[in-house]
């Protein structure tokens, strides 16, 4: 796995964070796709409070528990949520969001990647939100993502992680759905990001089903529980070793 982290010479999001945090506002912060028309993220919803996190990501945080790692913690709006009443190590790979995280007050903020060996520690709660299963980015990456995840998980810990189903994308209007079974699995996306002169590289970015999560889970030794649906094709996800 690439254990690589971000330098902000190539890093749109983490210099949008940063923006808005200095200014209060941020330039648009684009997501292009080979797959999608081009989209864009409201750098705003990145410093969102508790109060306005969707109800998925609010449920999250009432079941985390002890030690927890926040894997691309991103701002640290989830590691800021829950750093009073438990310890929290929020981790990403931009250089920008640990500095965001520093000056927003995340106690325990690194810069580095989940797939490095030099991040240890033994964890009751990982928590990966807005869409936690990207960060696998392709279904090739969950046998490595499961193994990655014993290392670190306490033997009675818990991952929480939310994704959404994207076969609305490829319903048609009489229900059907229009995905090529013996293509790549429908949820495996690319993107890749620009903001104002900073373009990133591209990188995989993976969306799966329910179904899909608790079978690869299951046959990498973890039980899958689906513990809430939010409102479109999106659900919260309780992982534990089996
Ligand atoms: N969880 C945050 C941010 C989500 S965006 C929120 O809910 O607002 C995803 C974040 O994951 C980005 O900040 C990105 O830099 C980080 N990231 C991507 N791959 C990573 C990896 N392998 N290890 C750690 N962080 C990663």
């Amino acid at each position: 796995m690439n254990t690589a982290t971000l330098n902000p010479q190539k890093d749109p999001m983490g210099t949008a964070m940063y923006d808005f945090l200095l200014t209060g506002k941020a330039a648009r912060l684009r997501v292009l796709s080979s797959m999608f028309d081009e989209d864009e993220i409201d750098v705003r919803y990145l410093f969102r409070t508790e109060e306005q996190m969707p109800k998925l990501e609010r449920k999250a945080l009432e079941l985390a528990r002890g030690h927890v790692l926040d894997v691309g913690a991103g701002t640290g709006c989830h590691a800021l949520a829950l750093q009073d009443r438990m310890p929290v190590t929020a981790i990403d790979i931009s250089q920008l969001s640990q500095r965001v995280m520093q000056k927003r007050g995340v106690l325990d903020a690194r810069c580095i990647n989940l797939y490095d060996f030099r991040l240890e520690g033994t964890y009751d709660t990982i928590l990966m939100l807005m869409n936690g299963t990207g960060i696998i980015g392709t279904m090739q990456n969950m046998s490595s993502f499961f193994a990655r995840m014993r290392t670190l998980l306490a033997h009675d810990g818990q991952i929480l992680i939310d994704s959404s189903d994207l076969k609305y994308l490829y319903e048609d209007e009489d229900g059907s759905c229009d995905i090529d079974i013996y293509g790549d699995y429908y949820g495996e996306v690319d993107y890749s990001m620009v903001y104002r002169d900073v373009k990133g590289e591209p990188f995989d970015w993976l969306y799966v089903d329910f179904n899909t999560l608790r079978a690869v889970a299951m046959a990498n030794g973890f039980r899958c529980e689906q513990v809430m649906a939010g409102d479109h094709y999106d659900y919260l996800a309780r992982l534990t070793i089996r």
